[in-house]
């Protein structure tokens, strides 16, 4: 707190991400960052970016980006927009997209930044509760409101909600916009990004952070119609004209179109998954159905916050959630086979 600070930057209650480690021993099972390293084609286009040509500003509207997506999911570039992050693309949603006066609806479990980007733009919100067995309940979500977000798979659960239940939200909000966010649709799930030309009101995001394996580039994007990716555009060019730098553009690019590679690893990712669930059920724990790359389960007998510090004696992090309906979960990403076992061993000894 200083004097300088503005009442607005004091009231504010900022996201607070997963720990990245600087003990490079750990098995770190916390973030969802994925276990393979990107795509060696993703690799290489970043390298030959690396020279002279660092003097000059990057294209500001990542043509050859924007272009890729459109290419890779069948849609115009008109309806495609990228950012640093799919946070990033995700704030300039909120800022332009929901800010109507209207409360925001999102799942009472979910994305923990959608209330930061609330309180960041003033935008009131709703948390409507999940079922029991936590899902999507999208009758819920027929009543007035200034926008829809969720996380499909959702986060942290890993429970995905089928494209059905999606177009009926859809059809019972046509004059708001639903923002689908898919960080982990390409673990198991569906895209919406087919819904796109039917529907003008929804709005897909993705992220090349966690099936493309590049959190450490921070490229996200969005699908919809024009006239949705034009708001964005306008914040964009009112905020950073270069949200994307020249290793990002070549990197994300090349990614999008290594096909092969992104099948390849998504679905070693899948089936480290289906095993790891099998393991963990076999030790007692109740685990959600996943259509994610990390796993979201509660042991019947034991507390997740001490199994979690436990783990984190025998060296492995994941991530615990404080808030009340969730604390006794814990969510474990999907690490290579030999993380994996580490933390099976690891559970194994404490249990
Ligand atoms: C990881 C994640 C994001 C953010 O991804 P970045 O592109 O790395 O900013 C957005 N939404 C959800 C639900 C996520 O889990």
């Amino acid at each position: 707190m200083s004097k300088f600070w503005s009442p607005f930057v004091k009231d504010l209650v900022p996201y607070v991400p997963g720990e990245q480690p600087k003990l490079a021993k750990l098995v770190k099972l916390n973030t969802n960052e994925n276990p393979y390293g990107p795509s060696p084609k993703a690799i290489a286009a970043m390298q030959a970016e690396l020279g002279d040509n660092l003097r000059l500003y990057p294209d500001p509207n990542s043509d050859r980006l924007k272009q890729a997506v459109a290419d890779y999911y069948g849609v115009s570039t008109a309806q495609v927009f990228v950012g640093n992050g799919s946070d990033e693309v995700l704030a300039h949603a909120f800022h332009g997209l929901f800010q109507h006066g209207r409360s925001l609806l999102f799942p009472d479990v979910t994305y923990s930044f959608y209330p930061v980007y609330c309180g960041l733009y003033g935008i009131a919100y709703e948390a409507l509760p999940l079922d029991e067995q936590f899902q999507i309940r999208v009758e819920d979500y027929a009543r007035p409101n200034g926008g829809i977000i969720f996380p499909n798979p959702n986060a942290p659960t890993g429970c995905a909600l089928g494209l059905a239940a999606i177009e009926r939200l859809l059809k019972a909000n046509p004059d708001t916009v639903v923002l689908v966010d898919e960080a982990y649709i390409d673990f198991g799930g569906e895209t919406a990004i087919s819904l796109v030309n039917q529907y003008p009101n929804l709005l897909v995001s993705q992220t090349l952070s966690k099936s493309r394996s590049l959190a450490g580039l921070r490229v996200g994007l969005a699908v919809g119609h024009p006239d949705l990716i034009e708001a964005l555009e306008r914040i964009k060019n009112s905020f950073n004209s270069y949200p994307l730098d020249r290793m990002a553009i070549a990197g994300a690019a090349a990614a999008f179109e290594d096909q092969a590679y992104f099948q390849q690893t998504c679905q070693a990712v899948i089936a480290s998954r289906e095993a790891l669930v099998a393991a963990m059920s076999d030790l007692g724990f109740e685990v959600l159905p996943s259509a994610a790359n990390f796993v979201f389960a509660r042991h019947p007998q034991r507390d997740a916050a001490e199994l979690a510090a436990a783990l984190r004696e025998h060296g492995v992090i994941v991530r615990h959630f404080k808030q009340q309906r969730i604390a006794q979960f814990l969510r474990i990403t999907i690490g290579a086979p030999e993380q994996n076992q580490a933390l099976l061993d690891a559970l194994g000894q404490i249990l």
